[in-house]
C-alpha cells in the first residue's frame, strides 16, 4: 500500500509527450523526433512564419499529413486514466498533448484541458471557422499543398499552439485552479521544462497537494516531489490508478 494512493478524492493529471509514446507518437525532441530528424522543421512551427510564408504552410502541412498520430490508439496509461474517471472522484486531466488521446481513451472532453491545444481541429486565421483536422490533412493528401478557408480563403491553422504564440488564458486559469485544489497531483511523461505548463507543479505542492512524478529522466521538480517514479509509464500509471481505486473504497 502506498501512502499517498489512499483517501484521494481530487485529483489533477499533468500529462506530455512520454505519455504518448506508447501509442506510436514520437516525442519531437526525442531520438526519433520530428525535430531531432530535421531541426529546421521547426521553423513551420513558429507562428509568425507560419503565417508569413506560404513555402513554411506547404511544409508544415507536408510534415503534418504524415503525422502517425492521426492514426494512433490510447495505450494502457491513457485507458486507466479514464477508468479512474468514477463517482465520487474529481479528476481533470491536464495536457501538454495535442493528440485527442485522452478523450479517445473515453474520458469526458470537459475533463481533459488542452493547454497546447489540439490537432484534431482548424481554425481559420482569418474568420476563425473551425473545421476538423483531419478534413484539412484529407485535402493535403487529395493535393492542396496548403488548404485554405473554404468559406473566406483565409489561412488555416490546426489549433495547437506554435512557437510565439500564447497559451489559451482561460484554459491556464482553470489549469491552476485544478492544481492548486487537487489532494494529489500526478505528472506524467512530461520532463517539466516547458513553462508555465511545469510550475503547475509547484502551485499544486504549494497548496497542499503530493506531486508525484513518473517520467524516465530527471526534472526540476524532482526535489519537491513526494515520490519520483522511473517504472516505464505503460506499467507505472495503471499500478497507481488500482492503487487509487482500491484506496478510495476502503
Ligand atoms: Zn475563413
Amino acid at each position: 500500500m502506498i501512502e499517498w494512493t489512499q483517501g484521494v478524492r481530487r485529483i489533477g493529471v499533468l500529462t506530455g509527450a512520454g505519455i504518448s509514446t506508447d501509442s506510436g507518437i514520437p516525442d519531437f525532441r526525442g531520438p526519433d523526433g520530428l525535430w531531432t530528424k530535421d531541426p529546421s522543421l521547426a521553423e513551420a512551427f513558429t507562428y509568425n512564419r507560419f503565417m508569413n510564408d506560404g513555402e513554411v504552410r506547404k511544409r508544415f502541412w507536408a510534415a503534418y499529413s504524415g503525422n502517425s498520430a492521426w492514426s494512433a490508439k490510447p495505450n494502457a496509461a491513457h485507458r486507466a486514466l479514464a477508468e479512474l474517471d468514477r463517482p465520487g472522484m474529481a479528476l481533470r486531466v491536464l495536457t501538454q498533448n495535442i493528440d485527442g488521446l485522452h478523450q479517445r481513451a473515453g474520458l469526458a472532453a470537459r475533463k481533459v484541458l488542452e493547454l497546447h491545444g489540439s490537432m484534431h481541429q482548424a481554425v481559420c486565421t482569418k474568420c476563425e471557422a473551425t473545421t476538423p483536422g483531419a478534413d484539412v490533412i484529407a485535402r493535403v493528401h487529395a493535393g492542396e499543398p496548403e488548404p485554405a478557408c473554404k468559406d473566406c480563403g483565409g489561412i488555416l491553422k490546426l489549433a495547437i499552439v506554435l512557437f510565439g504564440e500564447y497559451l489559451n488564458g482561460d484554459v491556464l486559469d482553470q489549469s491552476k485552479q485544478i492544481a492548486a485544489a487537487s489532494q494529489l497531483f500526478l505528472a506524467i511523461g512530461t520532463t517539466l521544462e516547458v513553462e508555465p505548463a511545469a510550475s503547475l507543479c509547484a502551485v499544486a505542492v504549494a497548496a497542499g497537494a503530493n506531486l508525484v512524478i513518473i517520467n524516465r529522466d530527471p526534472t526540476p521538480y524532482d526535489r519537491i516531489a513526494t515520490e519520483v517514479i522511473r517504472e516505464p509509464i505503460g506499467t507505472a500509471v495503471p499500478r497507481i490508478c488500482a492503487e487509487i481505486m482500491a484506496g478510495a473504497s476502503g
